[in-house]
């Protein structure tokens, strides 16, 4: 039976509070009374819950066992900032498909009006993996930075493997890449390697990015013939990442 969840507003070792919109959700539309039982994701930590008492709009619950929480996929999308409204369903969809990180960057061909605008929208951004994580019963929050320039996110230090998802690219497929990125660290340690996925605008990447990638060690990597629009992309390449990491 798959109890539903809530991300706690404030939390202790053994007890959570709702309050807000959701306390007044769960008390209203759902006639919330004490005994009920609902998971509570209380900072990294997912918890089975009781609810002990309602006062006004705070629902108090007792966390009565950590239930086992499933990892987000160790994969962090560079996502070059695009009309708004594509983007925001692209963060959605990545969240639920279990990003880890999301980081805006500012492309060559991002256009000039949103890369001004994009520095307001993180708080809107980050309310809209929340609500994503809540609806997919995510046990954690992906992390979605503020928006930074592309040639910053690319020559960040990092052990991770880096794909570039280059429309151009023909010989080496992402899926090309993930077997031998898993065959490679299978013969070290289980654990997954981190993995770091760059989508470009709607204009695509510009030639001195591509080669900004290359000098940094990123590898292109082709998700077809067809060319996708960047929440294709996005979305695509997460979902065959995810289906070859889980
Ligand atoms: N410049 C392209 C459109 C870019 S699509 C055009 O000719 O219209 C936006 C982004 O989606 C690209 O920068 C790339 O990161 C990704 N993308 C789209 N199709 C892709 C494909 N077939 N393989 C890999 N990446 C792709």
């Amino acid at each position: 039976m798959t109890r539903r969840r809530w991300i706690a507003d404030t939390w202790d070792e053994a007890t959570a509070t709702l309050t807000g919109e959701q306390a007044a959700h769960l008390i209203r539309v759902l006639r919330a009374q004490p005994g009920m039982e609902y998971d509570i994701v209380a900072g990294d930590r997912v918890c089975h819950a009781v609810i002990a008492g309602i006062t006004g709009d705070t629902v108090r619950f007792n966390l009565v066992a950590d239930v086992p929480a499933e990892p987000a996929l160790p994969v962090t999308l560079l996502l070059a900032v695009f009309k708004f409204d594509r983007m925001e369903w692209a963060i959605e969809k990545a969240t639920e498909l279990g990003v880890n990180r999301i980081i805006p960057v500012i492309a060559r061909r991002t256009e000039k009006h949103l890369a001004h605008a994009a520095p307001k929208r993180t708080e809107r951004w980050r309310r809209i993996v929340r609500e994503a994580s809540q609806q997919s019963r995510r046990a954690d929050i992906p992390v979605i930075e503020e928006a930074i320039s592309l040639r910053a996110a690319v020559k960040r230090e990092s052990r991770a493997v880096r794909l570039v998802l280059a429309e151009e690219e023909r010989a080496t497929t992402l899926t090309g890449a993930l077997t031998q990125t898993l065959d490679e660290s299978a013969s070290r340690t289980d654990e997954l390697p981190e993995i770091q996925l760059a989508v470009g605008p709607e204009g695509g990447w510009a030639a001195d990015e591509e080669a900004l990638f290359d000098s940094e060690g990123w590898k292109p990597v082709s998700l077809g013939p067809r060319i996708l629009r960047a929440e294709t992309a996005a979305i695509t390449a997460l979902a065959v990442t995810a289906a070859m990491l889980e």
